[in-house]
């Protein structure tokens, strides 16, 4: 299975040892390149997946991608139902 290009939305392929795909590695400035490199090799998530989101906007890709809540109301519902139900096993 090919690894995909970190940046949402863009769905291409990308190199194993790289987190872009050749395009959005070609688009993007150095300094968001980078950032998105280094979030992720020093597993600081939070900057990794804000940098992802910069590089999406920077190249329009969020725009162009459906608009969908990252956790959708079904899932949340799921989310709390699990949690009340953790809390009522104590
Ligand atoms: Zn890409």
């Amino acid at each position: 299975m090919p690894s995909i290009c970190d940046v949402p939305g863009c769905d291409h392929a990308r190199r194993r040892n790289q987190r872009l795909c050749g395009r959005c590695f070609g688009r993007l400035p150095g300094e968001l390149r980078i950032a998105i490199n280094e979030a992720h090799h020093q597993r600081r998530w939070p900057d990794w997946r804000e940098a992802r989101r910069r590089a999406a906007t920077f190249l329009n890709l969020d725009r162009a991608a459906p608009a969908r809540p990252t956790t959708s109301p079904q899932r949340a519902y799921e989310l709390q139902a699990r949690m009340l139900g953790e809390r009522s096993d104590l």
